[in-house]
C-alpha cells in the first residue's frame, strides 16, 4: 500500500490478489509451499535448551505443522543482555537506513506470499482470504512505519531560537522494547508491533502467542534476512507465565507493546509498576464488546451482509468483531429472518479451501469457553440459528457459528471471542438507553452504525466512546494508514496501530539547545 510513500493508495496488494482466480492459484502454491517448521529462540549466544512443543493444524489436529523450542529463563536473560547492548548502535543507525531495511522486508514478504499465507492458514486456521489480507496488512505495516520513521525521526525538528540559541527536538528509541503479540493476527500484528519498535530505534524482544510461534519465527527470520541485526530483534517463544513474566518484571525493559486480553494487559501493567525502575511505556490493544446499531432506515440486505462479515469473518476471532447487533424493533423480524437465512449459507470447514467462509477456532481451550457460553445462552436467550458443522470438521477445533436474541446487553458479562452474534431489539424511544448501556460496558473499540438518517448517525457516533466507528459498512479489517486502529477505555491505551501517532509512543524526546 505504501510502496510509493503514501501514494497509489488504491493499488494495495489485497486488491490485486483478492480475485478468485489468483486465490485459486495461490491455494495450489501454498499447499506446496509449507514444509513443517522447526522453530527455536532466535537469541545470539544462547544455548539451545528448553522444552520442545509440537504444533498442529487447528483445522485437523492430526496434521503436524512443526514444533518449537520454548525459551527458558537462561535464554531470556541472555536475550535481555543482548538487547541492552545492541540498542544504542541501532538507535544511532540513521532512521532512513532502518526504514530501508523494513521496506526490504516488505519486498521479501511480497516475493514469498505462498509460504506466509500457508503458515497463517495452517497454524492459525485463518481462511485463505483472511490470510491473504493478513500478509497484505503486514506489508502495509512495514511500509507505513518506514515512511513514518523517515518523516518523524530522520531529522530533528527545528524550534524557535528567540534569544539567538539553536533549539532542536530529537526523537530516539527508548531502549529494549518487549512486543507481545496475539495469535489472531499472527503475522500482521507481530510484524506491526516489531516494525514500529524497530523503526523508532528500539531493540526488540518479541514474545509471540504460543499458538502461532511458527509464523512469528518465519517473520523474524525474514526481518533478519532483510538486515535487522540478530541482537536487535530476538524471538522468545514460550508461554506468558515463563517468558512474558520474566520480561515484564525486568527493570531493564523500557517499554511493552501488547495486543491481547484486557486481563493480561492489567497483569503486565502491574508487573511493570512493581519494578524499581524507570517507569515503562505500555501500549496495550485489548478487547471489545462491539456493538452494531441499526435503526429502521437501515437497508436490511446491506445490514445483514455487513453484520455477517463483522461477526463471522475470521471465525469472529477479531477484537474488532461485532458482538451485539442492536436492531430497531420495526425492522427486527425481517432482519432476524434474513440473518438466519444468510447463516445457512456459511461454509464452515477447511480454511485452506477457497470455498470456506469460517475456519476453526484457535484451540481446544477456546472451543471450550465458547461452548460454555453457548450452553448459558441456550438457557437464557433465544437461539436464532446454529450452523450445522459438516462431518469434515470432526478432527479440528471447530465451533458452529450461532446467533442468539437477548433481552438486553446485560446478559453478556464478558467478551465472547468467536463466531457468536447476539441480537437485541430496541424501540426508537430507547436509543439513549442503548447508547448508555454500550458505554457502560467500559470497552470502546469498534462501533457499527447502519442508518440513512444523518442526525441519528451523528448522535450515535458522538455519544458512544469508541476508537473506530464505521457507518453503513462492516466494522472489521481496518486498513493501515487509512483507518488507524485501536480503542479506548478497557479496549486499550492507544496510540492507534497504523496511525500517524503510533511511533511517537515508542520514542523518547531530547531537546538540544546550543548557544550559537
Ligand atoms: N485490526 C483488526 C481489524 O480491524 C483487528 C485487530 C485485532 O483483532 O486485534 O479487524
Amino acid at each position: 500500500l505504501y510502496r510509493a510513500a503514501g501514494e497509489d493508495r488504491n493499488n494495495s496488494m489485497g486488491a490485486n490478489l483478492a480475485n478468485d482466480e489468483t486465490l485459486a492459484t495461490l491455494a495450489r502454491e501454498i499447499n506446496a509451499a509449507l514444509k513443517p517448521v522447526s522453530a527455536m529462540p532466535l537469541v545470539p549466544g544462547a544455548a539451545a535448551s528448553g522444552a520442545t512443543v509440537p504444533v498442529t493444524n487447528p483445522a485437523d489436529r492430526r496434521e503436524r505443522v512443526g514444533e518449537y523450542l520454548a525459551a527458558d529463563t537462561a535464554t531470556v536473560e541472555k536475550a535481555l543482555a543482548n538487547a541492552i547492548a545492541a540498542q544504542p548502535g541501532w538507535d544511532r543507525t540513521p532512521a532512513a537506513s532502518r526504514a530501508l531495511i523494513l521496506e526490504h522486508a516488505a519486498d521479501l514478504l511480497e516475493q514469498r506470499l505462498p509460504q506466509y499465507i500457508a503458515i497463517c492458514v495452517k497454524e492459525a486456521g485463518k481462511s485463505l482470504a483472511a490470510s491473504v489480507a493478513e500478509v497484505r496488512e503486514a506489508v502495509d505495516f512495514l511500509r507505513y512505519y518506514a515512511m513514518q520513521a523517515r518523516k518523524l525521526l530522520a531529522q530533528p525538528e527545528k524550534l524557535p531560537g528567540p534569544t539567538g540559541e539553536s533549539n532542536e527536538l530529537w526523537l530516539h528509541g527508548r531502549g529494549a522494547f518487549v512486543c507481545i503479540s496475539p495469535w489472531n493476527f499472527p503475522l500482521a500484528i507481530f510484524i506491526g508491533q516489531v516494525a514500529a519498535a524497530l523503526a523508532a530505534g528500539n531493540s526488540v524482544l518479541a514474545k509471540p502467542a504460543e499458538q502461532t510461534t511458527l509464523t512469528a519465527f518465519l517473520a523474524t527470520q525474514l526481518l533478519h534476512e532483510a538486515g535487522v541485526p540478530k541482537d536487535v530483534l530476538q524471538l522468545l517463544p514460550g508461554d506468558g507465565a515463563t517468558v512474558g513474566a520474566a520480561l515484564t518484571r525486568d527493570p531493564r525493559v523500557a517499554g511493552v507493546c501488547f495486543t491481547g486480553s484486557t486481563e493480561t494487559a492489567w497483569a503486565i501493567n502491574r508487573a511493570l509498576a512493581a519494578r524499581n525502575a524507570p517507569i515503562a511505556t505500555l501500549i496495550a490493544e485489548t478487547g471489545g464488546q462491539n456493538a452494531l446499531i441499526a435503526d429502521s432506515s437501515a437497508l436490511p440486505e446491506q445490514l445483514v451482509k455487513d453484520a455477517m462479515t463483522s461477526a463471522f469473518d475470521s471465525a469472529g476471532q477479531r477484537c474488532s468483531a461485532a458482538r451485539v447487533l442492536f436492531v430497531q424493533a420495526d425492522i427486527a423480524d425481517k432482519v432476524v429472518a434474513m440473518l438466519a437465512g444468510a447463516m445457512d449459507e456459511l461454509a464452515v470447514g477447511d480454511p485452506a479451501l477457497l470455498s470456506t467462509d469460517v475456519g476453526p477456532v484457535i484451540d481446544e481451550d477456546a472451543r471450550k469457553v465458547l461452548a460454555e457460553h453457548a450452553a448459558r445462552m441456550d438457557r437464557e436467550a433465544k437461539l436464532i440459528k446454529e450452523v450445522k458443522l459438516p462431518e469434515a470438521t470432526a478432527h479440528g477445533c471447530f465451533f458452529a457459528p450461532r446467533a442468539y436474541e437477548l433481552s438486553s446487553l446485560s446478559q453478556l458479562t464478558r467478551e465472547v471471542f468467536g463466531p457468536v452474534l447476539h441480537v437485541v431489539r430496541y424501540q426508537a424511544s430507547e436509543l439513549d438507553k442503548v447508547l448508555a448501556d454500550i458505554n457502560a460496558t467500559g470497552y470502546g473499540l469498534t462501533l457499527g452504525i447502519h442508518s440513512r438518517i444523518d442526525a441519528t448517525v451523528e448522535k450515535i457516533a458522538s455519544t458512544v466512546r469508541v476508537g473506530n466507528c464505521y457507518v453503513n459498512r462492516n466494522q472489521v479489517g481496518a486498513v493501515v494508514g487509512v483507518q488507524p486502529f485501536g480503542g479506548e477505555g478497557l479496549s486499550g491505551t492507544g496510540p492507534k496501530a497504523g496511525g500517524p501517532h503510533y511511533l511517537l509512543r515508542f520514542v523518547t524526546e531530547r531537546t538540544v539547545t546550543v548557544n550559537t
